[in-house]
């Protein structure tokens, strides 16, 4: 389908638009794909003078809420290696179709892992011409890897992401104390970002009982994990004073650590995921091993507190985690073999939303949540994040008052097994917007794929 060509100059216009402070009536000129010129109105008259200044078409959303695309930052792409798990064309599809315009691929899973200069650009050329969303990159802190994190720097990656604990693939090796602080004395002086899995396996965990029962896998996987992983690296956050992020927060007695490091000035950002806040472990069903994550899905009581934590502000952001992988890695009936993943990326905002409306967060918290702290979070707040004049014109309209059930059919992940299948959300999305093209609109994609590869220019430009 030819979607409207919007790639010079487009009109937006919405009587509901997300702005930081404010959901307003406006009209948006995008020139060259970046907000030129914001007006709010007041009424269709004003609205009306304002246009009959331009000659371009004007995209009418009416009361459709438009806001800031979503940024996912925690997404496992897989591809090149374990493509069949998921790819750049399908994930980025996915995204575009959940009002998604920027994910950011996390450096694990995909053969080889982002952890060289090189195996970056093993994965830039698979991914080169195949998303239709914008799409960063994170590069990986392995044991021994110090000397290449200034290199992929260079490059361009949004920061580095570390395990504390076997990462579950071969290729990725996890880090002790020793290798954080190497890692972390670099990132400080490149001025880059360090992300944990905040998981320790300090203790032995016996594992006995029912491998069909989700409790049989939850115990095995203690909030004292977290807990102990999350005391580390908050303390060697404040200790370097250099910039850490703690990803998929699950427990919540770990937030009194991040409530004191945050106070003390550790420059310390923590995100949770959609599954912990929409999913309780007393609702998982026998042998559902589609619920299977680590760290786990944790009890109502845990879930009310991440809720808190994520109004205060404790936690900075909403991401989905995406990792999805083939039905028969997920060992249906066998929590304890099963692959630890949840595929969700084009649901990140109904997820979000149908859990916060019920919590009267505003869309402007919302739209904080997904798009605005994620963006600060690996830098690109100068180009993405917020509807403001110079940013880019990266969109989603939306339904918030509209429902719709998850069909398998309307599923555009490579695997489409997911806990969300047959649930209500509230939250439609009807049209996602990169830099001031169409990728969505009403269930149909662009003929092409219009997204670009965050990495710097100069290194791109070297990739034969
Ligand atoms: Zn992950």
């Amino acid at each position: 389908m030819n979607l409207t060509d919007t790639s010079k100059i487009a009109i937006f216009k919405s009587s509901r638009i997300v702005f930081p402070d404010a959901v307003l009536p406006a009209i948006l000129i995008v020139l060259r794909g970046k907000i030129e010129r914001i007006y709010r109105y007041e009424d269709e008259d004003e609205a009306h003078r304002i246009l009959k200044d331009y000659t371009a078409p004007v995209e009418d959303f009416g009361s459709l809420v438009l806001m800031p695309g979503v940024i996912d930052s925690h997404v496992h792409v897989n591809e090149p290696g374990r493509t069949t798990w998921e790819g750049f064309e399908t994930a980025t599809h996915a995204a575009a179709a959940g009002g998604v315009t920027t994910i950011v691929d996390m450096p694990l899973n995909s053969i080889p892992p982002t952890t060289t200069v090189e195996n970056l650009k093993v994965k830039v050329k698979i991914a080169t011409g195949k998303t239709s969303v914008d799409v960063g990159f994170w590069g990986g802190v392995v044991p021994g890897n110090k000397d290449d994190l200034e290199g992929l720097v260079n490059a361009g990656v949004v920061g580095f992401k570390c395990f504390m604990c076997p990462s579950g693939v071969g290729e990725f090796p996890y880090v002790h104390e020793g290798d954080i602080k190497l890692a972390l004395g670099e990132l400080k002086r490149l001025q880059s970002l360090l992300a944990f899995h905040a998981e320790y396996e300090k203790e032995e965990f016996s594992q006995p009982g029912d491998p069909s029962l989700y409790s049989t896998f939850l115990n095995s996987r203690p909030p004292s994990m977290e807990y102990n992983a999350i005391k580390i690296a908050t303390s060697l956050c404040k200790s370097f004073h250099s910039r850490c992020h703690i990803v998929h927060l699950s427990a919540s007695d770990s937030l009194e650590l991040v409530r004191e490091a945050k106070k003390n000035g550790a420059p310390l950002t923590v995100e949770t995921c959609n599954h912990y806040l929409n999913i309780v472990a007393e609702e998982i069903p026998q042998g559902a091993t589609e619920y299977k994550c680590t760290p786990p899905i944790r009890g109502k009581s845990n879930q009310d507190k991440l809720w808190g934590a994520v109004k205060e502000g404790l936690l900075d952001m909403v991401v989905s985690d995406h990792s999805p992988c083939p039905e028969n890695i997920k060992t249906p009936g066998n929590f304890m073999t099963a692959w630890g993943g949840i595929a969700s990326l084009q649901f990140d905002l109904s997820l979000l939303w149908t859990g916060a409306r019920q919590r009267n967060f505003t869309l402007m918290e919302v739209s904080r949540l997904l798009s605005a702290n994620p963006a600060k979070v690996v830098g690109l707040d100068k180009i993405k994040g917020t509807i403001k004049e110079g940013i880019d014109a990266d969109f989603v309209a939306w339904n918030p008052e509209d429902t719709f059930v998850v069909e398998r059919a309307h599923i555009h992940h490579k695997n489409k097994l997911t806990p969300y299948e047959g649930k209500k959300l509230f939250g439609v999305v009807v049209a996602t917007i990169v830099r001031g093209q169409y990728v969505y609109n009403k269930g149909q994609f662009a003929d092409k794929p219009k997204g670009k590869l965050l990495l710097r220019k100069e290194f791109l430009e070297n990739i034969e």
